[in-house]
This record gives structure tokens, C-alpha cells and sequence, in this order.
């Protein structure tokens, strides 16, 4: 194993647990140490901290999976796909839930990978080049310990060109996808593209918003900000809503939208605005009893962060403004530099600046197969509030 040596008092993070090394900790690594190597990390004065997956061209110089002087067992990777799992097989919020996240990444030790179920399919991505070059043990492992009968690899564009890592998209075991597949999701049912479409078709993660948002919509006029396939407004219409507008700027993920409210709500009144849901909703008279506005990550970096907090803030105001007295928004932050003490914040100006009492009826985050390490806060993926106006 190669060796990475730390510059003096660089070795806390590591030693807290902290899951990445970065850049700018490392004073020297052992010559020719390429991408996906696993190096061995050492403090300045030369003790062995663990060891992890290097990424010469990522600021996040390695992802530890080891802490320790100790080798990690041979099966390391194996054994935490199948811990990952475990874990949410044993979990009664999730029993019955047919589609969900298996792994996430630095929160189930596994950095670099998530693997996502829908139904009899797993779909994986890889992140690193580290993890990618053991995709035939962690196929292996997905496949044998789900029994799903099929096996989809996700490319991660955005990753591959961090990493410099080739990416790959296609079928990794059992028949080919067909355009779309379907889920139920309660009384929910979803047409997700697992090819084409966001993430890895669907924004598992909101499964708790979507609930909430079916108990909530009864008689109500809700807009769904940032609708994507028609998550939160699928779920308003089998709640009972009056009506549903969605504003999405994707046409792609409109056109499912389309397909998934006409499946499981025919008769409801549905409008969707094909647009820029920032300026939709700043233009819009319309008045509503229920928002939910659930954004793209605004901040994607630190340095984003007072821009993003504004275009927030805009759109919760914009919202207020539309809201009918006794209205209630469901809002969300999906960048972990915007998280939930800096949201409120946003919130709070939005409000003052509406010019409306609002109040906090509740606090959400991910649902609970994404979940984030108490060591790492950087993989909290989402923070939301319920206010009612
Ligand atoms: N609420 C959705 C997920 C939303 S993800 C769900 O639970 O499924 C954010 C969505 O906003 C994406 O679909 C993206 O295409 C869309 N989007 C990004 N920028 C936008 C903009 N300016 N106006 C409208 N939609 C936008």
C-alpha cells in the first residue's frame, strides 16, 4: 500500500472520524500512487490513521474506509453492502417500501457508491475511481444479497469528469430495462426512467415529504415548485387536493409527470407550466392552499452560498405572497451548505419580507434509508420545513 503523509496537525479530522482527506492536509504520497489506489494515511510524526481510496485530481484527496493501523478483512466492501442492507431490512418504517436506498455512500462506510431499489431492481452508481474498479465485487455482493432479478449501472457524469474516471452506463445482470417501470409507493404508484431520468429515476429520499403532503392536500389548491416527475403532486392527488399545478423546467420530466397524475388521479384538475419555476411563481396570481417547493441543490460549493440563500429566500417569499390565508408550504434545502440552522434563517427573512405570521409546524429531512454519518454532516442531503401561513 502506497502511503499518504499528513501536514502537521492535519491528522484531527481523520482521527474524528471525518470520512475525506483534503487536498490541502496531504504533504506527500508515496510515487506513482494513481486514482482508485487504496493508500495508507499517516500523521506528520508517522502514525498509521487508516487507509482509503485516493483521488489525485479531487479536492477530496482520499475517502477513508478504515480507521486504524490494522489491515481492513479482505471482505471489507462485501460485508458493508450487506450491513447496509441488513440495516434497512430491520427497520419498520421501511417494511413493505419498494423502493428505497440501499447504500448511501459515506453514511454506510461504503464512499464513492449508492445503490437504489425499485422493486426487482437495483440500480448502482459509482462515484470514485476507487469504487468503480470494485464493481465486480460490489455487483457480486448487490446481487447476492438482494436476489433482485436485475442489475442497472447509472453513469455519474459529474463524477467521472471530477475523477477522471471513465464512466459506464448499461445492464449488469438479468433482462434489459424496459423505458419505464413502475412502483407503488402506498397508495402512490410512480413511472420512473432509470436510464434517462434524474438521480436514479426518482427522488427516493422525499419518501416522508410525500407522505405528509398526501395527508395534508384534502380540499386543498396546491403548487408543486420544481415538480420533477410529479413526486409531492402525485401525492396530493391521492389525497384529495382540488387541484394540482406543477411547474417544472424539464420537459422530459414533465411529460412524466403527465403520465404519473393521469395514473393514479384521472378526474383532478392538473395544470402544468413548463417553465422557470422562480419566475413562475413571482408572476403567478394564483392563490393556493398548499406549496411545496423543493429546488435543485442552489449551493453547490461554499462560495454559493449567500447567492443561493437569496434565490431561497425569493422563492419561499414569492410563495408567501400566493398563499391563501391558512396556507401551508412545504420548502426544502437539498445543499448540505444551506442546512437546517441556515434555512431557517432564509425562512425567517422570507417571512418578514411577506409580510405574513407564519408558523413552523414541523421540521423534515431525508427519509430514514438516507441517512447521513454523525461524522460526516456534509452528507446531510436535505432539510425542510412546514409552515403554515
Ligand atoms: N420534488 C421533486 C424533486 C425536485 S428536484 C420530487 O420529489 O420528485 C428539482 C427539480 O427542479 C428538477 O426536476 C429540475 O429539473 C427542476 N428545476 C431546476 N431548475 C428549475 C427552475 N429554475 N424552474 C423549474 N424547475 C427547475
Amino acid at each position: 500500500m502506497k502511503e499518504l503523509v499528513l501536514q502537521p496537525g492535519r491528522d484531527r479530522s481523520v482521527r474524528r472520524r471525518h470520512p475525506w482527506v483534503l487536498s490541502g492536509a496531504v504533504a506527500s504520497v508515496g510515487d506513482g500512487a494513481e486514482a482508485g489506489d487504496v493508500v495508507r494515511v499517516l500523521s506528520a510524526e508517522g502514525e498509521a490513521l487508516g487507509c482509503g481510496d485516493y483521488s489525485p485530481r479531487s479536492n477530496i484527496r482520499v475517502r477513508m474506509l478504515w480507521q486504524g493501523k490494522d489491515e481492513p478483512p479482505e471482505a471489507l466492501i462485501s460485508q458493508r453492502i450487506a450491513a447496509a442492507i441488513a440495516r434497512r431490512a430491520a427497520n419498520p418504517e421501511l417494511d413493505g417500501v419498494e423502493a428505497l436506498r440501499l447504500v448511501n455512500a459515506e453514511a454506510d462506510e461504503l464512499p464513492g457508491m449508492s445503490a437504489d431499489r425499485y422493486g426487482d431492481t437495483i440500480v448502482v452508481r459509482f462515484g470514485t475511481a476507487g469504487m468503480s474498479r470494485r464493481r465486480d465485487e460490489v455487483v457480486a455482493a448487490l446481487r447476492d444479497v438482494t436476489g433482485a432479478a436485475r442489475g442497472y449501472e447509472r453513469a455519474d457524469t459529474s463524477a467521472g469528469r471530477r475523477e477522471a474516471v471513465a464512466v459506464r452506463q448499461g445492464l449488469l445482470w438479468g433482462e434489459p430495462l424496459p423505458a419505464t417501470l413502475e412502483f407503488a409507493e402506498g397508495k402512490r404508484r410512480y413511472s420512473v426512467d432509470i436510464a434517462q431520468g434524474q438521480q436514479t429515476g426518482f427522488y427516493l429520499g422525499q419518501r416522508d415529504g410525500r407522505d405528509l403532503v398526501e395527508r395534508l392536500a384534502k380540499g386543498r389548491r396546491v403548487l408543486d415548485l420544481f415538480a420533477y416527475s410529479g413526486g409531492f403532486a402525485v401525492a396530493a392527488a391521492v389525497g384529495g387536493a382540488r387541484s394540482v399545478t406543477l411547474v417544472e423546467s424539464s420537459a422530459d420530466a414533465l411529460e412524466l409527470a403527465r403520465r404519473n397524475l393521469a395514473a393514479n388521479a384521472p378526474g383532478i384538475d392538473t395544470r402544468f407550466e413548463h417553465g422557470n419555476a422562480f419566475e413562475f411563481v413571482r408572476q403567478d396570481s394564483g392563490q393556493y392552499d398548499l406549496v411545496t417547493i423543493d429546488p435543485p441543490p442552489l449551493a453547490r460549493s461554499r462560495g454559493e452560498v449567500n447567492k443561493a440563500a437569496r434565490a431561497y429566500k425569493d422563492v419561499l417569499m414569492s410563495a408567501l405572497k400566493r398563499a391563501a390565508p391558512g396556507a401551508l408550504l412545504l420548502a426544502f434545502s437539498s445543499s448540505s451548505h444551506v442546512d437546517a440552522g441556515l434555512y431557517r434563517k432564509i425562512a425567517f427573512g422570507a417571512a418578514l419580507d411577506a409580510e405574513r405570521q407564519v408558523q413552523v409546524l414541523r421540521t423534515l429531512g431525508p427519509a430514514v434509508d438516507y441517512p447521513a454519518s454523525i461524522y460526516h454532516p456534509e452528507g446531510a442531503s436535505l432539510t425542510g420545513l412546514l409552515l403554515q401561513a
